[in-house]
């Protein structure tokens, strides 16, 4: 027998809860095919366990530097299994928050794994085999099966001495050094976490730079800033493979002396999980990389299939992916939604100093717009900065020149300091409403926040700057 549901969502990431939900929340009789736990990678192995023990590095940093606001303490020590046991504790409570929605919303999970048959039906298997196949068929279905950490020839992932983020998420002990094989912002993010937490850290980047789609200026600052922590950084370097040592692993690299560590981290990227979905029978197309191949609507190639979140070419964000599972469901059910613009999404990463942006880099606003106006304004003089002991870094903003030479449209939001992410909003949202300088900077920034450099660096592109 045939299960029929007007909307079949394979994989409960982001992008597939998000698309479950928003489809049932407009009445539709929703099927969810999901292989493991509802939330995906980004619940059980990316944002949520990455940023809660980054915030146990941020507590132990603090509580290291306690005596500065007067407070005597002995030396803090990390205590892993508890800090893993709080890292669960939160996963299982936003696991069974979503659940809950899920039953709540009348969406019936199916347990298994999906793969695509011709006619928009999935066949799903539960784990093992022991049970016959299920097969469901949908009037359209939405692919978000996410995708998986990339290895790098050369390396042997053991869990061991070579992880992925998916182990490293797990660790059970703080090793005494590290190599980080990347230093995109998953890299970065590992690199400032086992720092923090005590390890002697090397980044290994092949780019010319860290963060490589960031600003450069930004890029410069976390480069300077990890140094000055004391992780070695190394841009231009280009990793052969590597070999186990009696205490660890010996990375090799091209024209440059190995690195010895006792673990080895890979950060190479995420490649799209396709593998068993059916996607060539089904008639689906892949690009040359592997992706899922969709127009701006999130639609493949194969009538009423759509694909959404890291399965796609698109930024591999979880707020990406919702967003697309969004607008997935609005393009089925009718409503002509606009597609999204890949180029003002906020980028958000985690590390010391944290770093966020949306819109155009310096760089590209230049390239794109010819002359722009540029200002940048640095937290050492934020009053809420020094309070709080974190004065490095700046908020940069790129807006295009007016033919009068006066500043215009907002284009570029690139902050590098203390709580960046919590403070991209009103520079996200300003970019996405396309606002201009002048509007920007009649902001009532209240005091004392870090905010208000934002306001200040506004007021500067508009040449009636208070400071600086
Ligand atoms: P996924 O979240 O990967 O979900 C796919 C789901 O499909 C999984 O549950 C999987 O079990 C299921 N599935 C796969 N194949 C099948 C099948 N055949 N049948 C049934 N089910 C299947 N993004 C951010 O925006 N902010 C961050 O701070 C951030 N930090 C990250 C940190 C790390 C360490 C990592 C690894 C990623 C991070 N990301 C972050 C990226 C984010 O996690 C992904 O962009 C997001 O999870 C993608 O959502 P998705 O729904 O496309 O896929």
């Amino acid at each position: 027998m045939v299960a029929s549901h007007q909307l079949v969502v394979v994989g409960g990431g982001p992008g597939g809860y998000a698309a479950a939900l928003y489809g049932a929340g407009l009445g539709m009789d929703v099927g969810l095919v999901e292989k493991s736990k509802p939330g995906g990678t980004c619940l059980h192995a990316g944002c949520i366990p990455a940023k809660e023990l980054l915030e146990t590095a941020a507590v132990f940093q603090s509580v290291g530097k306690a005596e500065e606001f007067g407070i005597q303490t002995s030396a803090p020590s990390l205590d892993m299994a508890a800090a893993q046991g709080r890292k669960q504790g939160i996963i299982d409570r936003l696991a069974s928050g979503l659940e809950g929605l899920l039953a709540k919303r009348k969406i019936t999970v199916y347990s298994g794994v999906g793969r695509l048959l011709e006619g928009r039906r999935v066949e799903v298997s539960a784990g093992g085999g022991e049970t016959d196949p299920v097969a469901v068929s949908g009037e359209h279905v939405v692919l978000a099966t996410g995708s998986v950490p990339r290895s790098l020839a050369g390396f042997d992932v053991d869990g061991r001495r070579v992880m992925t983020s998916d182990e490293v998420l797990s660790l059970s002990s703080v090793p005494r050094s590290a190599v980080v094989v990347g230093g995109g912002a998953i890299g970065c993010e590992f690199a400032s976490l086992l720092s923090d937490l005590g390890s002697e850290v090397t980044v290994l980047e092949a780019l010319e730079r860290l963060l490589a789609n960031a600003d450069e200026e930004v890029s410069g600052l976390i480069e300077g800033s990890f140094r000055k922590r004391g992780i070695t950084v190394e841009t231009g370097a280009e990793v052969r493979g590597c070999v186990s040592t009696p205490d660890g692993v010996e990375v090799a690299l091209n024209g440059k002396d190995p690195k010895r560590a006792e673990l080895v981290v890979l950060s190479v990227g995420r490649r799209p999980f396709t593998d068993g979905l059916g996607l060539e029978e089904a008639s689906v197309e892949l690009d040359e990389r592997g992706f899922v191949v969709t127009d701006e609507f999130c639609r493949t190639s194969a009538a009423g299939v759509y694909a959404v979140g890291d399965l796609i070419g698109t930024p591999q964000l979880a707020h990406v992916g919702f967003a697309e599972g969004i607008l997935a469901v609005r393009d089925i059910c009718g409503e002509r939604p606009l597609p999204l613009d890949y180029s003002k999404v906020a980028w958000c990463i985690y590390c010391r100093p944290e770093v966020a942006f949306a819109g155009l880099t310096e760089a590209d606003a230049r390239e794109v717009h010819g002359d722009v106006v540029v200002s940048k304004h640095r937290y050492a003089g934020n009053g809420r900065a020094m309070i709080l002991g974190e004065t490095e870094g700046f908020v940069k903003l790129v807006a295009a020149r007016n033919p009068d030479g006066s500043a215009g449209r907002l284009l570029g939001v690139h902050l590098a300091g203390p709580w960046a992410t919590e403070q991209l909003g009103q520079g996200y949202l300003a970019v996405n409403w396309e606002a201009t300088a002048e509007e920007v900077a009649g902001f009532i920034q209240p005091h004392p926040t870090l905010g208000e450099l934002f306001g200040e660096a506004a007021m500067s592109l508009t040449g009636r700057a208070l400071h600086g």
